[in-house]
């Protein structure tokens, strides 16, 4: 598998030279940011309690590879 153009553990909230689609990216950042795990390793957003990683973070993860135009590894259907 090819580097990723950015740390998945820790994207940076400007979107890389590689994006195609900031307004996707600036999205998934938002996702990321808000959904992140509290001390405990829950995610601080979703109600009820959910462990990080939560489907927000899933979905992060796929909207940061989706606007540097990689391939997004998870269809919808397998999400919803
Ligand atoms: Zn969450």
């Amino acid at each position: 598998m090819s580097e990723l153009p950015f740390d998945p553990a820790d994207p940076p909230a400007r979107p890389p030279s590689s994006c195609l689609d900031e307004l996707v990216w600036n999205l998934a950042y938002r996702l990321f940011r808000d959904h992140r795990p509290d001390q405990d390793g829950f995610c601080i957003t979703c109600v009820p309690s959910e462990f990080s990683p939560c489907i927000g973070r899933y979905l992060a993860a796929r909207g940061f590879l989706v606007s540097c135009g990689l391939p997004d590894p998870v269809s919808i259907r397998e999400v919803l």
